[in-house]
């Protein structure tokens, strides 16, 4: 039976035509024999409002949170109602619209009083963007003659009670996706629920983190052996560097599961991380798809890396680094050294992006942060510490770069003109990275793009749409 599992992210139903384009699009796969699981997000930027409706009511802005719900609340009910015509099916709706925000009131009213936000509470608010788009959606699919099901995601994914970035427990979700899931679908059905949000044991609302309906999608795709899992967004998958700051840039056709969870981590916002990692136990192919440009092929994410007749697949940038130098000649060959700079940053629990080391120094690279100073402030008790924002790290990342010679000459002369502070090559085997100047990180995309993508591999990139775009209007 070919299953396949459908995540449409936040522009995917932001508006009703937005949505009515996700229900055209399952409609178009249910039509061609597939049967979908359809998991999607919030409508776009309501989990920002949210939490920001969350950290008013704490802080004792009872009239601004409840502000924020009831223009959430309009902005749903409009939705809705301009999705579902018919009286007798848009009543029920709108009365289980009016249901979760009177709760969600309760909720913020209680926490403006309490003025104490936990994880668990900032959980059990967020989850109402998920659980009511899920809602919007399956009624909208019904309007277009799809047989959608509403499933309550939280009774299916299940995790450990880490509130915020909950863990999935793999085999409780199989169970679960063979008990509730699995009939419906073979009932002929159009399963729908929220991605995101998911509950521990005991059933209470956990999350999995931001940007977390994609793992949703690949953790239900992997517990029911998916023949793909399909990520719906607005992009036309990934492509060789932002073609904001390159024109050149090509959608890249297929990349594989290492490759793209190397630039994920590097910022290319296609899809999250964890994504790849449900899908890649279990060989399920991921699609990144554009919901705006269905007709396109998008970017296939495969276990094993296409040949490409060029070293690198894409180019990824991340901006707003900042770099730390410590260095210690008193502190020369002792060991225990490195485990006390990363205790420092462990207790800021300020993740580390790059690392580079001599005898008697280290640099590092974080996000720039708010925290900075107080870090410093503690390292310069262990050595003398010097930091620098305004950075950016370039991520090159391609298979073949592995046991390629002169690579590294190659990339370094493209960008000769430009001043390069830190290199890391080696860590992965399938990334190059070093940082640089923020300001000279488009110019060093371009010269990048310039030197490595003069020849596409037609085989890996779409120098179609690339020749199309070069041909004069007539
Ligand atoms: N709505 C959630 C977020 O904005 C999850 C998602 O969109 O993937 O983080
Ligand atoms: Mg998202």
């Amino acid at each position: 039976m070919s299953l396949v599992v459908m995540k449409f992210g936040g522009t995917s139903v932001e508006d009703p035509a937005a949505i009515s384009r996700t229900a055209a699009i399952v409609a178009g796969r249910v039509a061609m024999g597939k049967r979908p699981v359809v998991v999607v997000s919030a409508l776009s930027k309501v989990t920002d409002q949210l939490l920001r409706a969350a950290s008013s009511a704490a802080a004792g802005d009872r009239t601004g949170a409840l502000a924020i719900s009831s223009r959430l609340r309009a902005r749903h009910r409009d939705t809705a109602c301009a999705l579902v015509k018919d009286p007798k099916a848009s009543a029920p709706l709108i009365t289980l619209i009016d249901q979760k925000f009177d709760s969600l009131d309760e909720i913020l009213r209680g926490l403006a009083a309490i003025q104490e936000l936990t994880p668990r509470i900032s959980d059990l608010i967020v989850s109402y963007g998920e659980r009511i788009s899920s809602r919007i959606v399956v009624a909208a699919f019904c309007t277009h003659g799809i047989p959608a099901a509403h499933l309550d995601a939280r009774e299916i994914i299940v995790t450990d009670s880490q509130f915020q970035r909950a863990v999935p427990q793999d085999s409780i979700i199989e169970k679960r996706a063979a008990e509730k899931i699995r009939p419906l679908v073979d009932q002929g059905k159009v399963p729908v629920m929220g991605g995101f949000i998911a509950a521990n044991e005991e059933g209470i609302t956990t999350t999995l983190g931001r940007g977390g309906s994609d793992f949703t999608g690949a953790l239900i795709g992997g517990a029911m052996n998916a023949e793909a899992i399909e990520i719906w967004t607005d992009v036309d998958g990934i492509m060789t560097c932002d073609p904001r700051v390159c024109p050149d840039a090509l959608r890249v056709k297929a990349i594989s599961f290492e490759e793209a969870a190397e630039l994920a981590y590097f910022g290319a916002k296609v899809l999250h991380p964890a994504t790849i990692l449900p899908a890649v136990k279990k060989n399920i192919p991921v699609l990144v798809l554009n919901s705006r440009n269905p007709s396109n092929e998008g970017t296939r994410i495969v276990s094993l890396a296409p040949h490409c007749r060029s070293p690198f697949k894409s180019i990824a940038v991340k901006k707003k680094l900042s770099i730390i130098d410590v260095v210690a000649s008193r502190m020369l060959m002792s060991h225990g050294y490195l485990k006390e700079i990363f205790t420092i940053f462990d207790k800021h629990k300020c993740p580390v992006d790059m690392v580079s080391t001599s005898e008697v120094s280290v640099s590092l690279t974080v996000d720039s942060n708010d925290r900075l100073p107080a870090i410093a402030a503690d390292l310069s008790r262990l050595a003398d510490v010097k930091y620098e924002g305004k950075k950016a790290l370039i991520c090159m990342v391609g298979e073949d770069i592995r046991g390629q010679n002169g690579i590294a000459a190659q990339v370094f002369n493209a960008i000769r003109h430009i001043n390069v502070r830190m290199i890391s090559q080696g860590a992965s085997e399938i990334n190059m990275s070093f940082m640089i100047e923020e300001d000279d990180a488009d110019e060093a995309v371009r010269s990048l793009h310039a030197a490595f993508f003069k020849d596409p591999d037609p085989e890996v990139f779409d120098v179609e749409a690339q020749k199309l775009a070069a041909q004069p209007a007539r």
